[in-house]
């Protein structure tokens, strides 16, 4: 199979530093006769897009001057006459930048090392789906001009023109909803507005989505349902995998109504029936069906056409890559215990690690302290100096807090600009003394134009939380450090207070 277009080869943009790289893909792209063209300076992406006017971007990640993620936010900010995909390509390891490219407004990503086969097929895909935007948005200009024209003549022609106008505005709506969608990363927005958008769409009554339970992989199950007919008795719908429903799916790989197969499926139908379902749509994730959408009849009472099957087809195929790419985020946010501007672990960690060295002080019969520190006006710092300076800052304090610890202490991003130090087997004198080293360094430390600052530095104040002292349990510990660092910054700020100096409120 070579690719879709008949008239001119789609033309697809190479954007690697690497020379080899970018000779390999050209090479593989144009023997399926697309027409390519490389860029090793993703500097000047825009330039080269003017002139080479490409279908198709796929992009490294990784480049010296310009990364992909910056090179994508770019692309984005462009003005461009018609919608330009990029598939962005990445080492395996790099998930995050992944997750990066796909928020800065990638669509599709390839991770090396990648095999041609999958290569060609996100690339056919994504041809496809513009094909289909552009398609779409030139029949929207045509029909309008047409119906321009029809309006200056009878009552009737007005009649039919405006229904005409509805469903082209349809058109260009699915396809400005869908490229929203594509930008959702949190899997239950996503989801929520996607049924939302297809209920709209479609005037459906009611709609529903299917996905593969994460404890039985054969098993589909209702995440979500929308809609007037949509009753909570839909949740206990579920669809098995080996069920010939989704056979055909897999084979047919589009949209049916369920009154032209009645006959073929016995046992789901009646179930599906009960629930007023009149359209089965797969959702599909490279060869394999993920999950089922589900449409109720239409609220103006008539049957589904052949156009809106196609674009529903559209549609899911749009949901499936969206959700994927939101079930990758969250799966990599899950993840990590680590904080991306600072590198310090993030607050899960923090917590987790509390629990773990509390416990074991209550056994061990040992303290635990637990520093909170704030830095001071730092609100001035942000609206004076901007954000990337408070950035700054912010990475500047976590350096100083991580090397001024022992291995086994354990520095974390608390909050927005709060950082947190449990330091095991430490009492509050201990703690006292290592928090007035950091408010010594901090202070001493050089930060850009800290002279706009209310006492002419930058500065932090610490709170100080002892166990078995203060607290007892992590939760008490966290408030008695959190009670100590109100003080300070009462107290004047750039200062450390511990727990035990302060009577309890
Ligand atoms: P105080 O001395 O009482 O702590 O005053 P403050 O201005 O620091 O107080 P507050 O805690 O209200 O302000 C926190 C500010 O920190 C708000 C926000 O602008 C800033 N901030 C929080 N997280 C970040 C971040 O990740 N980057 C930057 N640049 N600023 C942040
Ligand atoms: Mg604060
Ligand atoms: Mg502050």
């Amino acid at each position: 199979m070579t690719h879709s277009q008949h008239h001119h080869p789609a033309r697809i943009l190479v954007v690697d530093d690497e020379i080899g790289m970018q000779k390999l893909l050209k090479k593989v792209l144009e023997q399926q006769k697309f027409h390519v063209e490389g860029l090793l300076d993703s500097r000047q992406i825009a330039e080269k897009i003017e002139s080479f006017r490409p279908d198709l971007l796929i992009m490294d990640i990784m480049m010296p001057e310009l990364d992909g993620i910056s090179a994508t936010r770019r692309v984005r900010n462009l003005k461009l006459s018609s919608y330009l995909p990029i598939i962005v390509v990445t080492a395996r390891k790099e998930t995050h930048d992944l997750v990066a490219a796909l928020e800065a407004g990638a669509d599709d990503y390839i991770t090396k090392p990648f095999e041609f086969e999958e290569l060609l097929a996100r690339v056919r895909n994504m041809l496809r789906l513009k094909k289909l935007h552009d398609r779409l948005m030139t029949k929207t200009m045509e029909l309008d001009e047409a119906n321009q024209q029809i309006s200056r003549l009878n009552h009737v022609l007005v009649e039919t023109n405006k229904q005409l106008q509805r469903k082209v505005y349809n058109f260009h709506n699915l396809f400005e909803v869908s490229f929203r969608v594509m930008g959702q990363l949190e899997l239950g927005k996503l989801i929520n507005q996607a049924l939302l958008n297809i209920l709209g769409i479609f005037t459906s009554q009611s709609a529903a989505l299917l996905l593969n339970s994460e404890e039985e992989p054969d098993l589909f199950e209702v995440v979500e349902a929308k809609g007037l007919g949509a009753d909570e008795s839909i949740y206990d719908l579920r669809i098995y995998r080996h069920e010939k429903l989704i056979h055909y799916l897999e084979l047919t790989k589009k949209p049916f109504q369920i009154r032209e197969v009645s006959r073929e499926f016995k046992e789901i139908v009646p179930q599906l029936k009960k629930h007023h379902i009149e359209v089965v749509s797969p959702v599909f994730q490279k060869e394999e069906v993920v999950g089922v959408l589900l449409l109720g009849p239409n609220v103006r009472g008539e049957e589904y056409s052949e156009d809106e099957l196609e674009m529903l087809a559209v549609l899911t195929n749009m949901m499936a890559v969206a959700i994927h790419n939101a079930q990758l985020f969250e799966h990599v946010r899950a993840l990590s215990y680590t904080d991306g501007m600072t590198g310090l672990h993030n607050y899960r960690f923090f917590r987790l690690r509390l629990k773990e060295e509390v416990a074991r002080a209550r056994r061990e019969n040992s303290p635990v302290s637990l520093l909170i520190s704030d830095v001071d006006y730092f609100k001035n710092y942000n609206d004076t100096l901007g954000h990337p300076a408070g950035d700054e800052v912010l990475r500047k304090v976590s350096r100083i807090l991580q090397t001024s610890v022992r291995d086994n202490d354990i520095v974390a991003r608390y909050g927005g600009e709060e950082f947190a130090i449990v330091l095991p087997g430490t009492d509050s004198e201990g703690a006292y003394a290592l928090a007035e080293r950091i408010r010594l360094k901090v202070e001493e430390e050089a930060f850009y134009k800290e002279e706009i600052q209310p006492n002419k530095k930058l500065t932090i104040s610490i709170g100080i939380g002892n166990f078995p002292v203060d607290a007892v349990t992590v939760d008490d510990l966290i408030i008695e450090a959190d009670r100590a660092l109100y003080h300070a910054k009462h107290s004047g700020r750039n200062v450390v207070v511990r727990a035990s100096e302060i009577a309890k409120a």
